[in-house]
């Protein structure tokens, strides 16, 4: 059975590039219908943080990864203790008097007995890797028999989880040599390794949290859409061949494999990311894309739309406008909504279509749309038939002078969407009075 393990370091929120690994092994394991474990290594007890465990546990929670089991590093002491005395009795390892390079330094650290020799080993991705270890020298393995370091930490915690298939960034590809002659040394099975392509910025320059590698919970409270991270996640380094790019959670379980992984960086892109949320907002159920919305429009402006049944109305609009959810907030703000639910007040001025400033000219032009459309039975009043029925006229007597006197007069915005849609959302009384009302101030 595959195993495969996501083992942080609490010692930053969990971020966009940082998170690939925990997704790459996800997927590979539940692909192998196998086993994930989260295994949180904060045997660093200065830069390990409990908030930043809370981080990582939050996101994965909201990024739909499940693990099988979480262990904490930590609590594995006394097993890496008895490890370290094992490998002194058996001379794997020895004590080793130390002059401090600072003062209060160590006088005391534990080595590894390095056998000096080739390592070899066959990476999933990046194929066969040899190092010659002796430029490594007898490396520590512990401060103490209570301070196990890193490399040794990592080694014996994958032994007895039973971790089949090690998968992480290739960061730690030069670690990976000294890990297996730990392996050797203590009786453990070498695992299969898979070492995933650096995430690189636009620039090419390496991802780092200086350089727009924002945290999970960043991007969650900027209305990013969780499959669309995880998504975005499973392609940097990854493609399933083909076309087709926007996949939710069980397409890409199905469609991942190891082999499929490039060696070349990947490139972390703030604007593709932003095309995959589109997507996906754009395959939200309504009841979904309100949920959301909820959580980002402010409560006036819900109670409003609430109160005048135009949430459920208003999705297909909310949903061309936005790239993420924040974007709906910014709208709001900007009163974007308000003129479905009330009436606007304008100066009469910004009813004039461009140098078409005559008053007369506008009001019968208004006049005239009025009436057509007053001619529309209300039960057929939609976006379709208000279009069909009044574009002739526009045509005849030029879209503009037409249409912007009427949208004017239905949004008191420069900026809206056609008069058509606003008028199918506001409803044939409502467009007709507000059409009234742009006729009166223009007398
Ligand atoms: N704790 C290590 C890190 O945060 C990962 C160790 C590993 O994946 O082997 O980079």
């Amino acid at each position: 059975m595959v195993i495969t393990r996501f083992a942080p370091s609490p010692t930053g929120n969990l971020n966009i590039g940082g998170v690939r690994a925990a997704i790459f092994a996800y997927l590979y394991a539940r692909h192998k219908k196998g086993k994930f474990l989260l295994r949180i290594e904060d045997t660093d007890k200065e830069r390990s943080k409990n908030e930043y465990e809370e981080n990582i546990i939050e996101s994965l929670a909201w990024l739909n990864v499940s693990y099988d089991s979480l262990f904490h590093q930590s609590e594995h002491l006394e097993r890496h203790t008895s490890v370290l005395k094992k490998m002194i009795e058996n001379n794997t390892a020895y004590v080793s008097k130390e002059i401090p390079t600072e003062p209060g330094g160590r006088t005391e650290v534990i080595r590894f007995k390095n056998p000096n020799r080739m390592v070899v080993f066959n990476d999933i991705v990046r194929g066969d890797i040899s190092m010659d270890t002796s430029d490594l020298g007898d490396f520590v393995i512990a401060k103490s028999l209570e301070e196990p370091l890193f490399h040794l930490a990592v080694v014996v915690d994958d032994w007895d989880e039973g971790v089949t298939h090690v998968i992480r960034g290739e960061d730690h590809i030069s670690n990976t040599p000294r890990q297996i002659l730990l392996q050797e040394a203590i009786g453990a099975p070498t695992p299969i390794y898979a070492h995933l392509p650096l995430i690189l910025g636009p620039d090419r320059s390496k991802l780092s949290k200086r350089k727009g590698a924002k945290s999970i919970t960043e991007y969650r409270d900027m209305g990013y859409l969780p499959e669309a991270i995880f998504n975005y996640d499973a392609f940097l380094g990854w493609h399933p061949g083909g076309e087709e790019e926007v996949f939710n959670q069980t397409e890409l379980i199905e469609r991942f494999t190891l082999e499929n992984v490039q060696k070349s960086g990947a490139i972390f892109d703030e604007v593709k990311l932003a095309w995959f949320n589109r997507e996906h907002i754009a395959r939200l159920s309504p009841e979904a894309f309100i949920e959301y919305a909820k959580q980002f429009l402010s409560t006036e402006t819900l109670e409003a739309l609430t109160n005048a049944n135009l949430l459920e109305k208003l999705v297909p609009i909310m949903r061309e406008r936005i790239q993420n959810f924040a974007e709906l907030r910014e709208l709001d703000t900007q009163g974007e909504f308000s003129y479905y639910t009330t009436r606007p007040s304008y100066e009469t001025e910004r009813l004039f279509w461009k140098t078409d400033t005559d008053p007369i000219k506008t009001s019968e032009r208004l006049k005239k749309t009025q009436d057509i459309l007053t001619s529309i039975p209300e039960d057929n009043w939609c976006e379709t038939i208000v279009k069909e029925t009044l574009w002739p006229y526009a045509e005849e007597a030029g879209r503009g002078a037409v249409l912007w006197p009427l949208r004017y007069s239905l949004s008191g915005r420069d900026k809206s969407p056609d008069p058509f849609v606003i008028a199918s959302i506001i409803g044939k009384n409502e467009t007709i009075q507000r059409i009234s009302q742009a006729i009166k101030q223009l007398a």
